[in-house]
């Protein structure tokens, strides 16, 4: 397992995109919409591999719009790399952890996904995902 990328809830896409092109001093290696989640994503990938993913609003009834009128800008999710998701939707479900995502849902950057409500993660919406063609 490894920390795959972890997620950034921002207002505008293209302002942030700018803001963490400064930031990090390298343009994004992916922008992508994800129509079933109601996002649109950009990917800026690290020398490890890890990636920040900022995840922007497409629609004012999306799950981001809806953290964004509660918490603001901010951390959004950690998400987790696993090979392949099922046996760790097993193991999740089955020591107590509500898993939101089950089967798992199509992500951005070929992944499939699921989540972990964040009341069971002391506070942290917690990712799950692995390359869409493991599954
Ligand atoms: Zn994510």
């Amino acid at each position: 397992m490894i920390v795959e990328h972890i997620g950034i809830a921002v207002k505008d896409l293209t302002t942030a995109i700018k803001t963490y092109e400064k930031l990090l001093g390298r343009a994004p290696s992916k922008i992508e919409q994800v129509e079933g989640e109601g996002v649109a994503t950009a990917f800026f990938e690290m020398a490890n591999g890890t990636k920040i993913e900022l995840l922007a609003p497409l629609r004012p009834d999306s799950a981001i719009a809806r953290f964004l009128e509660k918490h603001g800008e901010g951390i959004h999710h950690i998400a987790f790399g696993v090979e392949a998701l099922p046996p760790h939707i097993d193991r999740l479900s089955q020591t107590g952890f509500q898993v939101l995502y089950n089967p798992p849902r199509p992500g951005a950057d070929g992944k499939m996904v699921t989540f972990i409500h964040p009341r069971d993660t002391h506070g942290v919406l917690v990712e799950f995902c692995a390359d869409r063609a493991e599954e």
